[in-house]
């Protein structure tokens, strides 16, 4: 059996676009798993002052891993490509995170899904946006439409 679950990607370290290009490809290579579609890619400024620009983009993988296998993997791409762990938030040439896996709800010490904080951040919901139905419903019953509506396409810039 597969789910389908949707991976935020971002870099702002060494070009950052190749970065996510290179990301979407392992993910692609992710045992049990295989890379469905991938969103454009968007830039917008660090939340965080005196940090470079980000780009972030949204994938949908279709994967029969288990969520914490998965995590396991999608960690082992950010250390392959070279991430180093500094301060929270810091810069770093690779982020992935488990936005939505299929109608789960998972709330375990590593992992949190739907992502805590997507509702929030406009380079997460619009990359998504493209690569589900107007219609589309979060694991928990909120309504995407609804949380765009409350995030503006504000300072992003679709590549
Ligand atoms: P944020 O979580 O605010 O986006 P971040 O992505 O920079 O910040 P990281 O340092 O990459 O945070 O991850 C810290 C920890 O978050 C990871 O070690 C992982 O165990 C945990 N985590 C919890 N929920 C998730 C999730 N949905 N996807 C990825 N990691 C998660
Ligand atoms: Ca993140
Ligand atoms: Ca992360």
């Amino acid at each position: 059996m597969t789910t389908r679950a949707f991976i935020g990607l971002g870099s702002n370290l060494d070009e950052p676009a190749e970065q996510l290009r290179s990301a979407l490809q392992a993910l692609d290579q992710v045992s049990g798993s295989r890379l469905a579609a991938a969103s454009a890619l968007y830039t917008s400024e660090s939340l965080l002052p005196g940090q470079p620009r980000y780009t972030n983009a949204v994938a949908a993988l279709d994967t029969s891993l288990e969520p914490l296998a998965l995590l396991d993997a999608l960690q082992a791409i950010e250390n392959d490509q070279g991430r180093v762990r500094m301060e929270r938030w810091g810069p770093r040439t690779l982020d992935l995170d488990i936005l939505l896996f299929g109608n789960q709800v998972i709330d375990v010490p590593r992992l949190q899904v739907p992502h805590y904080h997507m509702h929030a951040r406009p380079f997460v919901l619009y990359p998504l946006a493209e690569l589900v139905p107007a219609d589309f419903l979060l694991a928990d019953g909120r309504a995407l439409a609804q949380l765009l509506q409350n995030c503006p396409f504000v300072g992003l810039e679709r590549l």
